[in-house]
């Protein structure tokens, strides 16, 4: 990634509870600093901590220091509620913007880097870089690959697609090739496929199986060709993840249906789980969405929790994603908490979120931990993570958030 960021200003953060994103326990009183270039230079107990004579302190004593958060599946460019229908008389223009403001409002949540799944044009990712707008650093899928009628095909009864900025329809493997190639064309940083059916589409249901194992495979195939780029199949009916896991997927998403042979799958194939929890822990309103999506919806919810809480007791990789934009924005870290309910540590969570997910994201070597070497990401919280995870859901209690040595939000 071409993430240069303007930083001129050593920092040195004094006083914090250190959770430095290893799982390794808190270091109390502890320093971090950071170098001119945002880079962290030391983090550790204050008493051995070296001197600095130009650094700005940050005093942040009685809060937590934590590593920049993840979001594996966000969807930046989507309007949480909106109808397929109402997309298609949005004002564009409008809709640039409103994205530039849910990219900071999700930066302030305390989410330095996101995974966005479909939707958003690899401008945005630009925009960011270049200190156009300030968000969370982005990897993009572009488009999401779906075969005609299954969970990408947005078309209306009328014929119209609704949804062409998200759509990219494949039914061989050859196709599957071409779509992919179109979206490493425009910037794709991961190959978005659906593996099944959904709960928001009108025509499928998600135990119907999507692309088949070949179709996959040949995406798969496609980005490693190209600088390693991974594949996150949208998978959430048990046939369906068996197929993404078989076809060499880096990431199940949803993964709603697994099992506890395909947990073990899941692990010889050393894929991730993307959960995305928060659309089984939302409350679901009937009056707001089409009636479809509230019955697949509401037969769903429970399932999901108890085949996540399964996941999380076979010791499956699981990083944070939770599909923000069909969720809300902005709360992302929320994620974390149900995590915690479906039986992870606390500790646990907070290293879903930050290593486990950098390591998703092939970022684990410069981002992720808080430790001397990587980029500056850090985050400052209002008390103690450990004994409250939802602490970390509400975005008043991010009170610092800094991005490659650079303070974006700072409510002390
Ligand atoms: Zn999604």
């Amino acid at each position: 990634m071409t993430w240069a960021p303007a930083c001129d200003t050593s920092l040195r953060f004094e006083g914090a509870v250190l959770i430095d994103g290893s799982g390794a326990p808190p270091v109390p009183n502890a320093t971090v600093i950071t170098d001119e270039h945002g880079r962290i230079s030391y983090a550790g107990s204050a008493a051995e901590a070296p001197a600095t004579s130009e650094a700005v302190v940050i005093d942040v004593t009685g809060h937590t220091l934590l590593p920049g958060f993840f979001d594996c599946h966000v969807h930046m460019a989507m309007t949480p509620g909106r109808r397929l229908t109402e997309g298609l008389g949005a004002d564009p223009v409008v809709d640039v913007f409103a994205t530039a403001g849910r990219l900071r409002e999700t930066l302030h949540a305390g989410v330095t880097t996101v995974r966005d799944l479909g939707g958003t044009p690899a401008g945005f990712r630009t925009a960011i870089e270049q200190g156009l707008i300030e968000g969370p650093r982005l990897q993009v899928a572009v488009k999401v690959i779906g075969h005609t009628g299954g969970h990408a095909d947005c078309s209306l009864p009328s014929g119209i697609n609704a949804a062409p900025w998200l759509t990219e329809l494949a039914d061989t493997p050859d196709q599957v090739r071409v779509a992919a190639r179109r979206m490493l064309r425009d910037g794709a940083d991961v190959i978005k496929v659906c593996a099944t059916g959904g709960m928001g589409s009108p025509h499928d249901d998600p135990d119907d199986e999507g692309l088949t194992i070949e179709e996959m495979r040949a995406a798969v195939t496609e980005g490693r060709r190209h600088r390693g780029r991974k594949v996150a199949a949208h998978a959430q009916g048990a046939a369906g993840i068996r197929n993404a896991l078989l076809s060499g997927v880096t990431s199940v998403e949803h993964a709603y249906g697994i099992t506890d042979e395909l947990c073990d799958l899941a692990r010889q194939q050393d894929a991730f789980l993307v959960p995305t929890l928060a659309t089984a822990f939302r409350p679901l309103d009937p009056a707001a969405m089409p009636e479809y999506h509230y019955r697949k919806k509401s037969r769903w919810a429970g399932v999901t929790k108890e085949n996540i809480a399964r996941a999380i007791s076979h010791g499956v990789k699981i990083a944070v994603g939770t599909d923000a934009g069909v969720t809300p924005h902005g709360f992302n870290l929320r994620e974390l908490s149900y995590l915690v309910e479906l039986g992870m540590e606390p500790m646990a969570a907070i290293v879903a979120g930050t290593r486990t997910s950098a390591e998703l994201l092939g970022l684990a070597d410069t981002l992720g931990t808080v430790e001397a070497g990587k980029i500056a990401d850090l985050v400052v919280v209002a008390g103690d993570p450990l004994a409250d995870i939802s602490l970390l859901g509400r975005p008043q209690s991010v009170v610092l958030v800094a991005q490659a040595g650079v303070v974006r939000k700072n409510l002390l």
